[in-house]
């Protein structure tokens, strides 16, 4: 995954791994056999709309050693652009299916970020979920930036192969990519709110929200504070769509 990538779809010029979620855990557990530090995005339309006016955060983006499309206005972008795409691979997901793997081979897990509390209580429902996990350590989300070199060796000393951070994008991203080498962990992965999720204190979608690809409309609609940040879902459907004339017309 890090040095051959060639399944890659440009997005508004965000590069993401067209990959399932199976090829993304066969990557991961290369990262950690190889031990050097990694840098993993699950890219949603927020952020990809986000990076048109940051290009800061698309080098962020463009750097990152895997990017896997998360919401489904990837999905649907990457299809309209005419990349072959499986299917979402979403923070949440990947940590159930990461937390799942790391109990059967050992792997140590580091949950930082969300409120006091919410990264311990996801880690208990967790280790109950998935019996022989080792949660080496949790750490809450917010701080002042004086703290962040405390963080990172109280991050160090417990040496976790995963690092999950739930800062929010592109808090997370900006986190990981400063401190990446530093921390030497070989999976920094940005969760967002998928602590709060795991914790119980916040529902994911049901079941049909899901299968219908409307997730975003319920998150919608149990917080109507997102209502700002959503905007940026149609005036990313207009770029895609403005993207896929121009190149029909530059072939
Ligand atoms: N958060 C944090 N520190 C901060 C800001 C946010 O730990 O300074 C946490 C917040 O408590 C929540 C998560 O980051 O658990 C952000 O969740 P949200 O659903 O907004 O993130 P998204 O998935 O949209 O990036």
């Amino acid at each position: 995954m890090t040095k051959k990538r060639p399944n890659r779809a440009d997005i508004l010029g965000c590069l993401i791994d067209m990959i399932s979620m199976e090829q993304a855990l066969a990557a991961i557990e290369k990262m950690i056999d190889n031990g050097k530090p990694n840098q993993i995005i699950t890219l949603n339309a927020e952020i990809v709309y986000s990076a048109q006016k940051d290009r800061g955060l698309r080098e962020i983006i463009n750097s990152a050693q895997m990017v896997t499309p998360d919401g489904i206005g990837i999905v649907w972008a990457a299809r309209s652009l005419g990349c072959k795409i499986k299917d979402r691979v979403t923070g949440i997901d990947l940590v159930h299916r990461l937390c799942q793997l790391a109990a059967t081979k050992g792997w140590k897990v580091f949950f930082f970020g969300a409120a006091p509390g919410v990264a311990e209580l996801a880690a208990q429902k967790l280790t109950g979920e998935y019996p022989g996990l080792n949660i080496c350590g949790c750490r809450d989300g917010y701080f002042a930036d004086g703290d962040e070199e405390n963080i990172i060796k109280e991050i160090k000393q417990q040496t976790p192969d995963i690092l999950l951070v739930a800062l929010g994008a592109p808090k997370q991203e900006i986190f990981i990519k400063k401190h990446k080498n530093k921390l030497g962990v070989p999976v920094c992965l940005g969760v967002g709110g998928s602590f709060d999720v795991l914790s119980g204190i916040k529902l994911r979608a049901p079941k049909v929200f899901i299968k219908l690809n409307l997730e975003w409309f319920y998150r919608l609609l149990s917080e109507p504070s997102r209502f700002r940040r959503q905007l940026a879902l149609p005036k990313f459907a207009l770029m895609i769509i403005k993207q896929k004339y121009m190149s029909r017309g530059n072939p």
